[in-house]
This record gives structure tokens, sequence and C-alpha cells, in this order.
């Protein structure tokens, strides 16, 4: 009995200790990096998901965005959205609308993005055409979009931002998104940021992003990357090392 009981309380410890370990058989212990963990138990993070490959509006763990707050259907992660609409609360009181542009992408609709710009520029050679489209839109399997964590807000121009009322926005975005979870990912290239341009209208929520970036950059290798128009233009243009790791330092370093 005193060995049960021991045994139980090991277990509670185990259970609600953040040092994440698994009980094998009778009393074999094994240790378990606590990333593992967040990543295939709690998250359920899969390579399909992380790829684009499934249907988000039969997924229970997304939610579609009230029509209120967008500018058409959009769907997000339901943790995104609870964070977003407070978010929103906030910035209303301080006389900002945020408005979604787009939220979730699967990769039918990435591909569709990425070879209507392919076919628009063909008098540009392969890996110029791939750039050209690379300066803001991602090749499918590639694009933080599939995993309904980040949100393209008010508007797709930078010069908007600039703007008196664009400039208002952007500003308490600045000051205020961070401490909802999200952070602007595409910032200046100035600090050997690679990749995508810059972006003042994307916002990530980083307390999922990261875990799924880990595990992308755990399981997925440009193998994984094809099924739509010049993807063997992936491996020359490091794909997966500039673009799809192609975010700020502090997004890097957010945990
Ligand atoms: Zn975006």
């Amino acid at each position: 009995m005193k060995l049960l009981v021991a045994t139980f309380s090991l277990f509670i410890s185990l259970f609600y200790c953040n040092a994440s370990a698994i009980i094998i058989g009778s009393a074999e212990i094994i240790t378990v990096p606590s990333d593992t963990i967040k990543s295939t138990k709690k998250l359920n993070i899969t390579k399909s998901f992380v790829l684009g490959k499934f249907d988000y509006k039969t997924d229970s763990t997304f939610v579609k965005v009230n029509t209120q707050y967008s500018a058409k259907p959009v769907y997000l992660k339901k943790h995104v959205y609870a964070a977003f609409l407070d978010m929103h609360e906030a910035a209303q009181k301080d006389g900002i609308v945020l408005l979604i542009l787009s939220g979730t992408r699967n990769f039918d609709e990435q591909k569709a993005i990425w070879e209507r710009k392919w076919n628009a520029y063909t008098t540009l050679q392969p890996l110029q055409r791939a750039l050209k489209i690379l300066e803001y839109s991602s090749m499918p399997s590639s694009s933080r979009h599939h995993w309904g964590t980040d949100l393209d807000l008010n508007s797709l121009s930078n010069s908007y931002f600039s703007s008196e009322k664009g400039k208002a926005i952007y500003d308490w975005l600045i000051s205020n998104a961070n401490s909802f979870g999200f952070y602007q990912v595409y910032t200046t290239k100035e600090n050997n940021r690679t990749g995508y341009k810059l972006e003042k209208w994307h916002w990530s929520y980083l307390p999922l992003a990261n875990p799924y970036l880990e595990f992308y950059n755990s399981n997925i290798t440009l193998d994984d990357i094809n099924g739509f128009e010049g993807f063997e233009m992936a491996k020359e243009l490091h794909i997966i090392e500039d673009y799809v790791n192609g975010i700020s330092q502090q997004a890097k370093d957010y945990n």
C-alpha cells in the first residue's frame, strides 16, 4: 500500500510539474523534452497540418471569425481568435479598429495564389519568377497562414501604415499586440532578416506559432514541398532556411 501511495504521488508530481516525464511499465521513467510533449501530446501537431494539407473548415480546433471582424470569411485557431478578440476590444477602447483581411489558408488556397502569380510572370526565368512571388507570397507548404496563427490586418500595403489612420493602427499594434501574443514577424530586413519583404500587416500568434515552427523544423524537409508549379526552386532558394525561418529575431527568441 505504501508503495502504491508513493507511486501515485510520484505520478501526480510528474503530471503537474514542468519537467515532463512518462512512466513506462511499472517503474521505468523516461524524461522527455518538454517541447516534444508540447508538440506531439498537447498540441497534436502533424506533418499534414504544418504543410497546410487539412481542411480547417471541418477541424474542430478552428473557428470561423464573426464577419464584423473580417473583410471576408476567415477561419482561425480557436486560441488565436480568443486572443484576437481581446486585442480587438482593447484597441477599440483606444479608438483603433482592427480588421482581419486574411487568416488561415490551406495548401490548395496557397497553391492557387502561387500558380496565379507563377503564370503571370512568364517573361521571367524560373528562379527570378519564384523570387518575384516570394517578395510577399509563400510557396504552398511553407506558409505560416497554414497554421491558423497568422493574420493580415487592415491593409496589404506598407504605405497605408504611413498614412495618418494607418500609422495610428500600426503604432497601437507595436505598443500593444505583444501583450496579447501577437508579433510582427516580417520586420525590416536591415537586421539581416532573410526571406519576405517587410509586412506591417502580418501578425503572428507566437504562443502557438512557435511550437508549430519548432515541429516544422524538426519534421519537414524539402522533399515535403512539392505538388505545384515551380516547386523545384525550393531547394535553390533555401525555402525552409531563409523563408520559413526568415522571421524577426524577437520572434525567434520568443518562448
Ligand atoms: Zn500574411
